[in-house]
């Protein structure tokens, strides 16, 4: 191993961080300076900021992406007898918050070549629950002896960056009367048709976990709408179902507030993120010339841009490819081994292998390559040659 040369990063933070350092500690200091730790300046500030960047007109700032799903689910009321349409081919969050509350996840299979929910299955996952049918799509097996399940709402996933299909799963939604939340954790700063993720349904949930695109130093997350009413009644949730006056309290609600520091921390981050799109693109641009024809690479549709949360590819040779890097000091992960219909955790909805079979043949080949705006062109050049050498 070549000792002189830094070793290479799946995502190098510490490469962002020496390059605003300085910026950093300022707006940390400030923070530290003005003591306000819970809902400071920053917080107030870093939620215009990013309703300026999204377009949505309310950005309700929170403390994990995974607190943002619940809290859009807990505003939406859903709970015992919801089905909620999601995909298997997720984070455990996106499902993990719906069986929180006691609704079911009623998952929904992918599209082979963006690797998001595949609206047609939708549309029968959708007539399926209305019918109690699994003839026409699988459905948690558990809940046949239950009463029918209520079709309660859709959370459709951005995977890897890429946003879902929206014009055709808006228009399934409103025409089943459900409401969508955009699971946006890995997109932020995509586009599609024009229109930021995080802006692309009725409601939105994103993740500033630090691997994500936008990441800051601990866990954060937002919630983004345009429904005046529906912020208002996410804010009280936010802090414990809170009324007009502090220790009023209407609703049930969490914990769920954004630190200050995360807030200023984000607020510098966030100046560099255009630049930071665009080196992404890049890397994934660059990555694809050179793997074309070699390796499924994840299709990004026309009028869509993906900020590449990760770049993940499909291979048969996927553990030969994943031992060739290795040796040669390249890391890589597998998003997602285990579709999240086979997770232990959700045995009792009774599905089983074969029910979501693009989801599954993708676990079994995907995996993902390092990606991060800092990679340099030696260095894709290098990844692409030992995945181009290994398939020989
Ligand atoms: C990361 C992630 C989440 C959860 O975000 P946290 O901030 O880690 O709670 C939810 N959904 C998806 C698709 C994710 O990638």
């Amino acid at each position: 191993m070549d000792t002189t040369k830094p070793e290479m990063q799946f995502i190098d933070l510490a490469a962002q961080q020496k390059r605003i350092l300085p910026q950093l500690q300022k707006r940390i200091t400030d923070v530290l300076l003005h003591g306000n730790y819970i809902m400071g300046p920053e917080v107030i500030e870093l939620e215009q900021k990013l309703s300026d960047f999204t377009g949505a007109k309310h950005v309700i700032s929170c403390s994990s992406g995974t607190d943002a799903l619940l809290m859009v689910l807990m505003a939406r009321g859903i709970g015992k007898g919801d089905a909620v349409f999601t995909t298997p081919f997720s984070f455990m969050a996106t499902a993990e918050v719906i069986a929180f509350l006691g609704a079911t996840p009623v998952f929904v299979d992918i599209d082979p070549i963006t690797f998001n929910m595949n609206p047609s299955s939708l549309t029968k996952a959708i007539e399926a629950v209305l019918s109690g049918d699994s003839n026409v799509y699988p459905l948690p097996s558990n809940d046949k002896k239950r009463s029918r399940l209520n079709p309660g709402a859709i959370i459709p996933v951005d995977i890897f960056g890429l946003p879902a299909d929206y014009v055709k799963i808006n228009s399934i939604a409103e025409k089943a009367g459900l409401p969508v939340l955009e699971d946006a954790a890995q997109s932020f700063g995509s586009e599609y048709n024009g229109k930021k993720a995080c802006n692309l349904s009725d409601v939105a949930a994103t993740s500033f976990f630090p691997a994500k695109p936008l990441g800051c130093y601990g866990d954060g997350g937002a919630v983004f709408t345009s429904d005046d009413g529906f912020a208002e009644v996410i804010k009280s949730i936010r802090v414990h179902g809170r009324g007009t006056e502090k220790y009023d309290n209407i609703r049930i609600g969490i914990n769920g507030r954004l630190d200050t520091i995360q807030a200023a921390i984000l607020l510098e981050k966030l100046k560099i993120f255009t630049e930071e799109i665009r080196n992404r693109k890049k890397v994934a641009d660059l990555y694809s010339a050179l793997l074309l024809n070699k390796v499924d690479i994840q299709t990004v549709p026309k009028g869509s841009t993906s900020v590449w949360a990760q770049y993940s590819i499909r291979s048969d040779a996927r553990d030969v490819l994943r031992n060739a890097l290795k040796k040669n000091n390249i890391p890589t992960a597998v998003y997602y081994p285990k579709p999240l219909h086979l997770q232990t955790a959700f045995a009792s909805l009774g599905y089983k292998p074969g029910d979501f079979p693009v989801s599954e043949e993708l676990s079994n080949k995907i995996f993902s390559l390092p990606m991060h705006p800092y990679l340099t062109y030696e260095q894709i050049h290098h990844i692409a040659g030992v995945i181009t050498k290994a398939l020989i």
